[in-house]
């Protein structure tokens, strides 16, 4: 009989922690031939009053995108139908790397949208929310109040663009004077990512 685990024993993932006559896996934990073993780097954590073993994970895990998360990056590519983000910022984590959103002109906005140029321009931060997920390809949405653009920069000088009112949608450029459209996000200009 190999010798048991601890709780707040150290582990790592594949590491034996004990067999399922002893112990009742749980979180962070997986069972193969009857044996316990971890699946993540974290401590042993046994509840002794339901045989209940855990692994707490010292690190969660990668963060990355899922549907329903709300994501904000940089619009670095359009065509007619489609802008390429690059996402940095999942719910309230910043990212060091990066994922690739798609947004299609169709999910833009509640109303019709011809061109996603209309509504986004390359360099624009933008927040959106994870609509799918293919080959880690995450399909984006800025539908919705609180999605769509949060940063713009001017196309003509590359200044930042200001809102024109509080209750306006148009964005102007104080260095040049040019304005523009974008499909903005309500707190536009607030500095909140
Ligand atoms: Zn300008």
């Amino acid at each position: 009989m190999a010798e048991i685990k601890r709780s707040g024993q150290f582990v790592v993932p594949g590491e034996k922690i004990g067999v399922i006559e002893e112990f009742i896996p749980d979180s962070g934990t997986y069972v193969e031939n009857g044996v316990i073993y971890s699946k993540s780097v974290g401590h042993i954590l046994i509840d002794s009053s339901n045989r209940k073993v855990i692994v707490y994970p010292l690190t969660r895990g990668p963060c990355v995108p899922h549907v329903g998360s709300v994501v904000v990056g940089h619009v670095f590519s359009t065509q007619s139908a489609m802008a390429f983000i690059r996402i940095v910022k999942v719910g309230k984590r910043f990212l060091s790397g990066f994922f690739t959103g798609v947004l299609h002109v169709s999910d833009v906005d509640v109303k019709y949208v011809k061109d996603i140029s209309d509504a986004l321009k390359v360099g624009d931060l933008v927040r959106a929310k994870v609509i799918s997920e293919v080959n880690r390809t995450f399909h984006l949405t800025t539908r919705g109040d609180n999605l769509g653009v949060i940063l713009a920069l001017c196309s003509k000088c590359g200044e930042t663009l200001t809102l024109k009112s509080k209750r306006g949608k148009g964005l102007y450029c104080r260095v040049c004077g040019n304005t523009e459209t974008r499909k903005i996000a309500s707190d536009y200009g607030s500095g909140n990512l």
